[in-house]
This record gives structure tokens, C-alpha cells and sequence, in this order.
């Protein structure tokens, strides 16, 4: 792979649309780099609830100065989030999880240092990103940028489906709850509110399958690689 092939893609887009595995694959495809953004939220999220701090807490500054997260994949390409090296993969996935982290990701100063950790990990390009700013705050330059949407009720089905994998307890009402609740607080926040960028490309993926939606990203990729040869 040539620095020319290795472009930045974006994935932005609300809960539940697909973003976390389309990226995946793409990234696998072109053997780019994969970051899930949103994990780095919920380990800072899981990290201050574990200390007591409050989304509002006077020592955010201080807390934020002794938190370290990371990111590797393992040999089945899945993500792991460490925070202070310690892998907080599962525990991030949690339903209190879940419940705060849309308060947490809206305050400047975790935004800042999340930012901050993103634009180091993307800076070489050949990278696979989604999260809410991507397109627009992180990598506001990115060669593609795209911004998935997808039906409430598949939405609820699809996070509903992944759940069922890890085996836990939960009311299908409360993960819909969870996602409305959360686009609400993500769209309306003051700093990178999630908002799709006026240049990305909208795919709804309500009733396509990961495979479908993977290939065509693939080929908005390839086409924008083949141009710069
Ligand atoms: O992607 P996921 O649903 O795991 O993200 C969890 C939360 O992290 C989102 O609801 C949002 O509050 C926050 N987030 C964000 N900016 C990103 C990625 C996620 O604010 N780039």
C-alpha cells in the first residue's frame, strides 16, 4: 500500500446504525486501521464513575490529567479499550454505561482530549473512524465521509440482536429508550453535536444488510483511491 492509497474515511451517525461493524469490515478490506470512537467515550465514562466524578465535577481537569485509554485488535479484528492499561472492553458495553456516557461525551474538556487522541491515530491516514464528529470536528478534511442513518425500529432490533450475543439481562423497552434518549442528548449538545457534514454522503441502512452497505462504501472508497493515482 502506497501513502497515496491510505485515506482517512469517516463514519459518522446516531446509535444503532451499523457504523461500529460496516467500519470494521471496511477497514479489514483495505487494511486500514479501525477506531470505534465511541468506545473512548464510555471508557472515560466508566472510568469516572468508578472515581465518583461527576460530568460537572470541579476536578474533571485533574481526573482527565490520570486517565490513559488505548486501543489494539486482537487476532479476530475485535477492538479492545483499555483504560490505564487495564481492558475495560466488556464492562464499557454495560447498560449504566449506556445511560451516562451521552453526559459525559458532551463536556468540552473530555471532548478535547478525545479529539486530540483521534486526530494522532488517524494522522498517517489508512484509517476506518466512526463516532458523531468525526466528518465534522475530528477529521473535518477526511477524503470520504459518510453518515449512516437507519430506522428507529431497526435500530432498537439491531442493538437488541448484538445484546443477545453477550448473554445479559435486559427489556427491549429500555434499549429503545437508551437510543432515543441518547440521540437526543448527542444532537442537542453545545460542543460537536452530532449533525451529519454538509460534504458526507448519506447512506440509510434500514433495510440493508452489513454486507450491502460494506460494499458500498468499498467501491465510494476505491473510486476516490483510484483518483489520486
Ligand atoms: O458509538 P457508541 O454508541 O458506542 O457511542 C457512545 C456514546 O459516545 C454516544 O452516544 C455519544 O454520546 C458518544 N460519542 C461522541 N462522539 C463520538 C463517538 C461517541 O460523543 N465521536
Amino acid at each position: 500500500m502506497t501513502e497515496r492509497d491510505k485515506i482517512v474515511i469517516a463514519i459518522d451517525g446516531p446509535a444503532g446504525s451499523g457504523k461500529s461493524t460496516t467500519a470494521r469490515r471496511v477497514a479489514d478490506y483495505f487494511g486500514y486501521v479501525y477506531v470505534d470512537t465511541g468506545a473512548m467515550y464510555r471508557a472515560v465514562t466508566l472510568h469516572a464513575l468508578k472515581n465518583g466524578i461527576l460530568p460537572n465535577d470541579k476536578r474533571m481537569d485533574t481526573f482527565l490529567e490520570s486517565v490513559s485509554i488505548s486501543l489494539s485488535r486482537d487476532e479476530e479484528g475485535v477492538q479492545h479499550t483499555y483504560v490505564n492499561n487495564n481492558d475495560v472492553s466488556d464492562l464499557i458495553r454495560m447498560p449504566n454505561i449506556s445511560d451516562n456516557v451521552s453526559h459525559y461525551s458532551s463536556i468540552a474538556s473530555i471532548r478535547a482530549k478525545m479529539v486530540q487522541l483521534q486526530r494522532t491515530l488517524g494522522e498517517q491516514g489508512g484509517i476506518v473512524m466512526d463516532g458523531r464528529d468525526i466528518g465534522t470536528v475530528v477529521f473535518p478534511d477526511a477524503e470520504l465521509k459518510i453518515y449512516l442513518v437507519a430506522s428507529i425500529d431497526e435500530r432498537v432490533k439491531r442493538r437488541v440482536a448484538e445484546l443477545m450475543t453477550k448473554g445479559g439481562k435486559f427489556f427491549v423497552d429500555d434499549i429503545r429508550r437508551n437510543i432515543n434518549e441518547r440521540d437526543e442528548l448527542d444532537s442537542a449538545r453545545a460542543h460537536s453535536p452530532l449533525r451529519k457534514a454538509d460534504d458526507a454522503i448519506e447512506i440509510d441502512t434500514s433495510v440493508m444488510t452489513i454486507e450491502e452497505q460494506t460494499e458500498k462504501i468499498i467501491v465510494l472508497a476505491e473510486n476516490i483511491i483510484s483518483g489520486r493515482k
